[in-house]
């Protein structure tokens, strides 16, 4: 059935990039390495020891990764996925109706920033990720917030180095959050390192945070000079 899935995502997929430019990686290892296995391994813990329910947010979705592949993987998730971009989200909407998946995936078309302010969000998910959205401390700025208690952000890096590793430690701590272990995985056939970073909650997220639109990539979090 799941594979079944993904093999329907990849022909939605060429669908809908013939229409709007999606994503580059839709075909053979482009796909099933580049999008299905890179969404899916920082995963791991959760799919090993899948729990009843999950709520789940995938912040700058794009053309629906990694948010479709999790929903598609975990048939106990709730899948929220952001994007302000309003002509993707309508392509992962009808690519999340076609694989029946439309009643566990919401679409909120907004930016980040938007979402971590709104009540239906902040604090309500189990695990919330971005890949390829912005530097860490912006996207820490972003997830966290969405945090419950005891709720996991997922940061999806390629390269980390210990500078990278301090800045977001110092972006966590405003946000009263710990960054976990990074772990690393090359990726089959040469397709690069890549890592991922959790960060939990601490305490209560300040409501200070996230910034107003735009001044979390401007200014971000834990640069020496600003903050
Ligand atoms: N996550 C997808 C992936 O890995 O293929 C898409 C990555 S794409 C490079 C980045 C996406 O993040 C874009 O679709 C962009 O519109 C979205 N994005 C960036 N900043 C955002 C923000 N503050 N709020 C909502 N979406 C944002």
């Amino acid at each position: 059935m799941q594979a079944s899935q993904f093999g329907q995502l990849q022909e939605l997929l060429r669908h809908w990039n013939s229409r709007l430019n999606l994503t580059r990686l839709v075909e053979a290892d482009d796909y099933w390495i580049g999008q299905v296995f890179d969404s899916l391994w920082p995963l791991q813990p959760w799919l090993t020891a899948p729990t009843a329910e999950l709520s789940v947010i995938d912040v700058g979705t794009g053309g629906g990764f990694p948010g479709l592949a999790i929903a598609i993987a975990l048939p106990q998730a709730q899948l929220t996925l952001v994007d302000s971009v309003g002509r993707k989200l309508e392509a992962v909407g009808a690519m999340a109706e076609e694989l029946g998946l439309g009643e566990r995936v919401k679409l909120r078309c907004e930016r980040a920033e938007k979402s971590g302010r709104e009540k239906a969000c902040r604090g309500r998910f189990q695990l919330a990720l971005a890949r390829a959205v912005a530097a860490a401390p912006v996207v820490a700025e972003y997830l966290v917030p969405l945090l419950t208690s005891t709720g996991t952000a997922l940061l999806y890096r390629g390269q980390w180095s210990s500078d990278d590793a301090e800045q977001l430690g110092r972006a966590a701590q405003l946000l009263k959050a710990q960054v976990g272990e990074a772990r690393a995985l090359e990726l089959p056939r040469g397709r690069g390192q890549r890592h991922v970073i959790p960060l939990t909650p601490q305490a209560p997220c300040p409501s200070s945070y996230p910034r107003a639109v735009g001044v979390p990539a401007k200014q971000p979090l834990g640069q020496q000079a600003s903050t």
